[in-house]
């Protein structure tokens, strides 16, 4: 029976929604799986962990207590607990997270890892993920001992499989090493990371200037949705570079994207072609966007997206 472990990303004592899709993708007929937490909460997490297919939970901590938040101190103990309950695959997400602590088990394992996968077949070892920009895509066979794969967020649709889920503690005798996190600071954008958001509204050059990005925030606002832009907004300086969506920006995979006055070249469709539903606002209606959309809408943006949020807010019940 082979044993895969899910690295549990949690933010503020709560699961990252993403996770879901991504013990999904890990599950297999006969897997066992087993759920690695990192916050010291293990127990409250145990009901949706088991809800999704987790077996058994391991409350991962130091032997003083939970580990704070250090890439280089996590990545060790997780290391650990692969080697410590003969875990052969590790699922996460490829989030910002992801990034910092799934390179650092695989450098210490000597395990090969892929990012940003679409899909992955356990038994085989093989995962699917987009290349040259998301117009192909290529299947890879990973070898060793271990298989390290960080899923692209929100690609795999969560399905539930209730399940009897054991919390395992365990001490990792991991001390922090060189690495030492001094603070924490929010970025500019606040909200979700747009890796790891469900919903995304984007604008583009079009906005005219980092003031009108307002209305974007007041939508996303009542949507519960991140903010993105285009290169363009982000070259003139409008926004941050955090914020930018596609080829030398982030690749998302949102539930909804909103391209507000976005042309749709090439280089962002790259980063978010994978969204599950694509709404354009854009006045021109034979713009790449508008053509590659599941809904268009033909106008301006400072007219129809102010309607939008004020037609939302009233169909959400927000005021
Ligand atoms: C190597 C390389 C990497 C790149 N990487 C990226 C990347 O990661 N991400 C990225 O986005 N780009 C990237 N680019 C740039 C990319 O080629 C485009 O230049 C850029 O995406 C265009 O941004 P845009 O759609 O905001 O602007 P434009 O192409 O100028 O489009 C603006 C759109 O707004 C519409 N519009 C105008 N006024 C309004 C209004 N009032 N209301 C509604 N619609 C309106 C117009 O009809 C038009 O369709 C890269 C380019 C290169 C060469």
């Amino acid at each position: 029976m082979p044993r895969i472990g899910v690295f549990i990303e949690t933010r503020e004592g709560r699961i990252k929604p993403a996770m879901s899709g991504v013990i999904t993708a890990a599950r297999g007929p006969n897997h066992e799986l087993y759920g690695l937490v990192l916050d010291g909460r293990a127990a409250d997490y145990k009901a949706q962990l088991q809800a999704f297919g987790i077996h058994r939970i391991v409350d991962v901590a130091s032997p003083t207590g939970p580990l704070g938040w250090n890439p280089d101190t996590w990545a060790r103990a997780i290391a650990l607990a692969m080697r410590e309950f003969g875990l052969e695959a590790l699922f996460g997400l490829t989030s910002a997270m992801g990034k910092e602590v799934l390179p650092r088990i695989a450098a210490i394992l000597d395990a090969p890892l892929l990012m940003d996968c679409l899909r992955v077949d356990v038994e085989k070892r093989t995962a699917e993920k987009s290349q040259f920009s998301g117009k192909t895509t290529g299947v890879f066979k990973l070898n060793g001992a271990h298989c390290l794969y960080g899923m692209r967020p929100n690609v795999i649709e969560a399905i539930p499989a209730p399940t009897e889920a054991k919390i395992d503690a365990f001490q990792a005798p991991v001390t922090e090493g060189a690495l030492i996190v001094e603070a924490l600071r929010l970025e500019a954008s606040r909200g979700v990371d747009l890796t790891e958001a469900e919903i995304i509204i984007s604008g583009g050059r079009a906005m005219q200037n980092g003031d009108n990005f307002r209305i974007l925030r007041e939508c996303a606002e009542v949507l519960g949705a991140s903010v993105g832009a285009s290169r363009v907004a982000v070259d003139a300086g409008w926004v941050p570079h955090s914020m930018q969506v596609g080829q030398t920006g982030k690749t998302v995979s949102p539930k909804l994207y909103i391209a507000c006055g976005i042309s749709g070249s090439v280089q962002h469709f790259a980063g978010m072609k994978t969204s599950g539903v694509i709404v354009a606002i854009n006045t021109d209606p034979k713009a790449v966007m508008m053509q590659h959309c599941d809904y268009g809408i033909a106008g301006d943006l400072f007219e129809v997206v102010p309607i939008l949020t004020r037609q939302l807010k009233a169909s959400l019940n927000h005021g």
